[in-house]
């Protein structure tokens, strides 16, 4: 794979992502995959998808973990409901997560990656405590599977995300940068926490915000690439400093206007071009 490939994230049946044939229509030559629901996620339908991605061309680098159940809808809702921090889902999501893991391995994908949820800030806290068990537990899992778990950005603080990985302590843990939503969630100015957790950076998304009038109170609003707060020219800057030559996913999830949607996208595959051309 030469540095810097464009991706997209795609969707079979379950999340927001675009389709695969949309993908190969936009000349786009990878992308990652929000697992498919559980009845799909059989051996036969993995052998299936692979043979069409590779009559497409299509090169898969990583497998989103998503749940039911979860909601964006607001912060407070975001807490409440996303990934395997809130405690009643907590068994089910990281049994399912373990399967997703092994469904990506049947994919012959090394990543595996997932919203956490709102880790406690309170690093004594038991919410804490059982948080970095599960992240080991899943961790673990992963390591028997030869693969790493990234964490997708936004809900933590740099500072906040670096002490939790330095605490669950497992060497296949790193992370999924998106800038954009460190700015949709308020958790920081986006540059700035890439520079402090670029060791662990491993795979990114290309999506693009505007700062909500209260940060960390309330959405910023995630706009088309190249015409948000992040500035993708420095973005992409600052990951070439830290060395980072992994693909270039974007991540643009309005479902509900495909049209919209792919055009948009389109849209951020000439720019991601353009500025490739000009910082490498
Ligand atoms: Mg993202």
């Amino acid at each position: 794979m030469s540095k810097w490939p464009i991706g997209v994230f795609a969707s079979i049946d379950a999340g927001l992502g675009v389709k695969l044939e949309v993908a190969q229509e936009l000349g786009v030559p990878t992308i990652q995959l929000h697992a498919p629901e559980q009845a799909t996620r059989t051996p036969e339908n993995a052998e299936k998808f692979l043979a069409r991605l590779q009559e497409l061309g299509i090169e898969l680098t990583a497998v989103f973990g998503g749940f039911e159940g979860e909601s964006y809808a607001d912060i407070p809702t975001v807490c409440e409901t996303v990934g395997l921090v809130p405690a009643a889902t907590r068994a089910a999501r990281t049994r399912e997560m373990k399967e997703i893991a092994d469904f990506a391995k049947l994919l012959k994908c090394e990543v595996v990656a997932l919203h956490l949820g709102f880790v406690p800030h309170d690093t004594e806290s038991p919410l804490y405590q059982e948080v970095l068990e599960v992240t080991r537990d899943i961790c673990n899992h992963c390591q028997a599977n030869g693969q790493r778990l990234h964490l997708e950005t936004g809900q933590e603080s740099a500072d906040g995300l670096l002490q939790f990985i330095q605490d669950v302590g497992c060497d296949n843990l790193f992370v999924n940068f998106d800038p954009a939503n460190m700015i949709l969630y308020g958790t920081g100015e986006p540059i700035e926490a890439l520079k402090k957790i670029g060791k662990y950076v491993r795979s990114i998304h290309c999506k693009d915000a505007t700062w909500a009038a209260n940060p960390g109170q309330e959405w910023g609003a995630e706009v088309p690439l190249g015409a948000g707060d992040v500035g993708m020219e420095n973005y992409l800057r600052t990951l070439n400093e830290l060395g980072y030559d992994g693909p270039l996913t974007i991540e643009r999830e309005i479902p509900q206007e495909p049209e919209r949607q792919k055009a948009e996208i389109g849209g951020a595959v000439r720019l991601l071009e353009e500025l490739r051309a000009k910082v490498l």
